[in-house]
C-alpha cells in the first residue's frame, strides 16, 4: 500500500475507533487515552518535531548556497509575500462572509457551564516583529523557531558567500547532514499511519459530545468556510494550468500529517519531501519556498479569526463598524502571519484580534472547548495554502526559465530576403 493511502486508511480508522469509545464505552476512554493513545501520538509528534529544525535549516543553508545569487533570493521572497498577502485576504474575506451568511452567533445552544476556559493572551505585533531576530542562533534551534531559523540561515548564506573557499567544508558538512535528515525523515514517515490513527482517534474519543451539539452551527460553518477556499485554490491553480489532480496526489500524505497532527511544523518534513519526489517542484524553490510557508502563511488561521470574531459580535450582539470591520480584517491578517504551526496557536492569537475590534474576549472561552476538533481542519488549509503559494511560485519561475532559453535562443537579428 502506498504512503498516503496507509495514512488515509489510519485516519479513517482512527475516527471510526475514537467515535466507537466516545459513544459507546465511555468509561474505558481516560485509561486507554493516558495510557495508549496519547503516549503513542505524542512520541510520533515528538519523532517528527525531531527532524523539522536540521531539515529547515539544511534546506535553506543548501538551497540558498545553490540559488547562487542574492537577486533571486529577494525576488523570490517577494513574489512568495505578494502572494501570501492576496491569498490571505481571500481567506479573510471567505471567513467573514459565511459567518455573515450563516449567522453561527444567532444559533447557539444554552453554554451557561460549558463556556469556562480561561481566555490566554497572545504574544503583540510589535514584540513578534523584533522576536524575529535571535540573539543567540543556538536558542533559535533549541526552540524550534522556525522564523529565527530562517533569519540565521540566510545570514550564513551570506557569510558562507563573503567567506569564499574556506566555507567550503562546512557547506558540504551541511549538505551531508541534508542527506543523512532526508533519511530518517522517510523512516519517521513509516510510522506515521500508527501515529495519525493515535492522535486522531484520542481527540474523537476525549471530545464532549454535549459542547459539540451545541456549536454545531459555529462547526459546520467554519468547515464550510475552509472548503471554500480549498476550492478557490483549486480554481486558482487550474486557470494556472497547474493540474489539481497532479497537485493533490503529490502532497496527499502531507495533508494527512497535517490534519492528524494540527501542526503545520510537524507536516513541513514531509512537505519538502512531496514538493521535490513527487510533484517535482525546483530544489531551490522547494527547500525555500515550503519552510517560509510554515512559518507565515496561514490560510486556515485567517478563516477562524475573521470567522470567530463576527461569531462573537452576533452572540454578544454587537454591531460591527467600519472602521471596526477595516480593524478586525487587518488585525486578523498580521496575526495570522504571526500564528505558531502548533495545536491550538489560532486560539490563541484570538485576544489580538478580538481586542482590536472591540469586542468581549469572552468569546475565546466559549469556542475552545471545540478548538482541537477544528484545529486539524484549519491545519490542514493552513498547508494546503501554503504548499499551493509554492507550487504557484514554481510554475512563474519554470515559466520565467522558458522565456530566458527562448529569447536566449532567438537570433538576434534577422536578414532581409
Ligand atoms: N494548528 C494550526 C497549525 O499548526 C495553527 C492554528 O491553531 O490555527 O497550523
Amino acid at each position: 500500500m502506498k504512503l498516503s493511502t496507509r495514512i488515509t486508511v489510519g485516519l479513517i480508522l482512527g475516527i471510526i475507533f475514537g467515535f466507537i469509545l466516545n459513544v459507546f464505552s465511555p468509561q474505558t476512554v481516560p485509561q486507554l487515552n493516558e495510557y495508549v493513545l496519547s503516549p503513542v501520538g505524542k512520541v510520533f509528534l515528538n519523532l517528527i518535531q525531531f527532524v523539522v529544525v536540521p531539515i529547515v535549516f539544511t534546506s535553506l543553508v543548501v538551497g540558498f548556497s545553490s540559488i547562487g545569487n542574492s537577486e533571486k533570493v529577494g525576488r523570490l521572497t517577494g513574489k512568495l509575500l505578494f502572494l501570501y498577502v492576496t491569498t490571505s485576504i481571500l481567506a479573510l474575506v471567505i471567513g467573514y462572509v459565511t459567518a455573515y451568511v450563516l449567522k453561527p452567533g444567532k444559533m447557539v445552544g444554552n453554554l451557561g457551564d460549558v463556556a469556562s476556559t480561561e481566555a490566554k493572551e497572545g504574544q503583540g505585533i510589535i514584540d513578534w516583529l523584533i522576536s524575529i531576530v535571535p540573539t543567540n542562533p543556538f536558542e533559535a534551534f533549541a526552540t524550534g523557531n522556525l522564523l529565527q531559523i530562517i533569519f540565521t540561515a540566510v545570514l550564513i548564506v551570506i557569510g558562507i558567500r563573503m567567506a569564499g573557499s574556506h566555507a567550503k567544508p562546512f557547506l558540504s558538512f551541511i549538505e551531508s547532514v541534508h542527506s543523512i535528515v532526508e533519511k530518517i525523515t522517510l523512516l519517521v514517515l513509516k510510522l506515521s499511519p500508527i501515529g495519525v490513527f493515535a492522535l486522531i482517534s484520542s481527540v474523537i474519543a476525549t471530545q464532549g459530545l454535549d459542547i459539540v451539539q451545541k456549536l454545531f452551527v459555529y462547526i459546520i460553518g467554519l468547515l464550510v468556510a475552509l472548503a471554500l477556499m480549498m476550492i478557490a485554490y483549486f480554481i486558482i491553480l487550474s486557470l494556472l494550468h497547474i493540474s489539481p489532480k497532479h497537485f493533490w496526489k503529490s502532497f496527499q500524505p502531507t495533508f494527512g500529517i497535517a490534519f492528524g497532527t494540527a501542526s503545520s511544523n510537524a507536516a513541513l518534513p514531509v512537505a519538502i519531501e512531496n514538493a521535490k519526489k513527487a510533484f517535482k517542484m525546483q530544489e531551490d524553490i522547494a527547500g525555500f519556498a515550503i519552510p517560509l510557508g510554515t512559518a507565515l502563511k496561514r490560510d486556515g488561521a485567517c478563516i477562524l479569526q475573521t470567522f470567530n470574531a463576527l461569531f462573537v459580535a452576533q452572540l454578544f450582539d454587537v454591531h460591527l463598524s467600519g472602521t471596526q470591520i477595516v480593524a478586525l480584517i487587518i488585525s486578523a491578517l498580521v496575526v495570522s502571519f504571526s500564528t505558531a504551526g502548533v495545536p491550538g496557536a489560532g486560539i490563541i492569537m484570538m485576544s489580538t484580534v478580538l481586542t482590536a475590534a472591540g469586542l468581549p474576549l469572552a468569546g475565546i472561552a466559549l469556542v475552545a472547548g471545540v478548538d482541537r476538533l477544528t484545529d486539524g481542519f484549519r491545519t490542514l488549509l493552513n498547508v494546503f495554502g501554503n504548499t499551493a503559494n509554492a507550487v504557484i511560485l514554481n510554475k512563474w519561475e519554470e515559466k520565467k526559465k522558458v522565456d530566458i532559453e527562448v529569447s536566449n535562443t532567438k537570433p538576434a537579428y534577422t536578414l532581409n530576403k
